[in-house]
Parts: structure tokens; C-alpha cells; sequence
């Protein structure tokens, strides 16, 4: 139907996760119409998360430095360490303001189906954490859905193990009341608050 430029970024922005056909010609239109200045701009921001962003050497957040602003904040409470599966997660849980902790990012869940396991995700890193830091409760957020629950209970019974007399290790799991098999970072602020206050030992 179209052509050239127009018909690349129409493909380009439908493979989009959430981004259908339809929308996918609305935005490339817009796009289209706007001034060079406000494209530039967003095309320089694409350009710049994947020349200047990488991981955190120690919690694997999205970061501009070796450490994500997290881990260089010291202010944070290191005794307390969240789990989340991506760094989408550890945002919506700063949007909350109820954690002062550090974080630790997986990677994604444990999921058989799509030949997931243990190895493909940061979990010999977390235990190496564990190890290392002073570290006195982990917080489980993975998703409430089928693999995040999974996740959570695997990592649940690694950590069990890792807990001594010496450095007792408290692990608890954020409370139900998120949508079921949704994912975190589409509870509000206030559902998701209410979760980590919650949290239960498992
Ligand atoms: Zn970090």
C-alpha cells in the first residue's frame, strides 16, 4: 500500500510489542507531519539507549554507569534485597516508595516452555550477593503469574539454604492482591504498595 520510507517505518514501529497495524500507520503518519526537530530527538533517544545504556555490574538495572543509581545511592538500606525479573519491575516498584532497599534483576522467569532455566537468568549472581553482602531479607517480586511463581519458589529453596546461624536470611514473597497472571508493572501504585507492605515469609 505504501512505499520507500514510509511503508519501513510502518513495519518497523508494528513490530512493537503492543502495537498493531493500525497504530503502527497512525504513529509513522505523525511522525511524518512533525517538525524534523521532534524526530531527530526521538531518534536520538533510540540511538542513545543502545550506544549508552547497559547493565549494572551488580544488580543488572538498566544503568548509564558500571552501577545503576540504585546501588550507587547510599542511602539505600543494603540489609534489604528486592528480586524482580526486569528493570521495568524495579521502576514501577520505585514509583511505589515503599521499598528503600537494593534490587536484583533476573532477566526474565524460569519457564520449561520456553526453554528457560535457572542458568539463562542472574541467579548464580544473586547468590554470590548473598554471599558477599550483608544481606538480611530478600524479597521476591517476580510476577504473579505461572513463571514468576515458579521463580519464586525455586529461588525461595536456594535461599533457604544459603541462611546460617551467622547470617540468618529472612525471604519473603510480596503479598496476593496483584491481578493475577498479570505482571507487576501493571499494578497501580497503591495495589503494588500495599503487596510489598504485605509480604509474607515463605
Ligand atoms: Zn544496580
Amino acid at each position: 500500500m505504501y512505499e520507500g520510507p514510509v511503508a519501513d517505518l510502518i513495519t518497523e514501529l508494528g513490530r512493537l510489542p503492543g502495537v498493531g497495524p493500525k497504530s503502527a500507520q497512525r504513529l509513522a503518519f505523525h511522525l511524518l507531519a512533525v517538525d524534523s526537530a521532534d524526530a531527530e530527538r526521538l531518534a536520538a533517544s533510540i540511538r542513545a539507549i543502545k550506544e549508552r545504556v547497559r547493565f549494572c555490574s551488580r544488580c543488572f538495572n538498566v544503568s548509564e554507569l558500571e552501577q545503576c543509581r540504585v546501588c550507587r545511592d547510599p542511602r539505600r538500606d543494603t540489609s534489604l534485597l528486592c528480586v524482580v525479573e526486569e528493570p521495568r519491575d524495579v521502576l514501577a516498584i520505585e514509583r511505589t516508595g515503599e521499598f528503600r532497599g537494593r534490587y536484583h534483576v533476573l532477566g526474565g522467569a524460569i519457564s520449561p516452555i520456553d526453554g528457560v532455566g535457572p542458568d539463562d537468568l542472574h541467579i548464580k549472581q544473586l547468590a554470590v550477593r548473598v554471599g558477599e553482602e550483608d544481606i538480611a531479607e530478600i524479597v521476591l517480586a517476580t510476577n504473579p503469574n505461572i513463571e514468576g511463581e515458579a521463580t519464586a519458589s525455586y529461588l525461595s529453596r536456594l535461599l533457604k539454604v544459603m541462611s546460617t546461624e551467622a547470617q540468618p536470611l529472612r525471604v519473603s514473597r510480596i503479598a496476593s492482591g496483584l491481578p493475577v497472571g498479570g505482571d507487576l508493572e501493571y499494578a497501580d501504585e497503591v495495589t503494588l504498595g500495599r503487596a510489598f507492605a504485605g509480604r509474607r515469609a515463605v
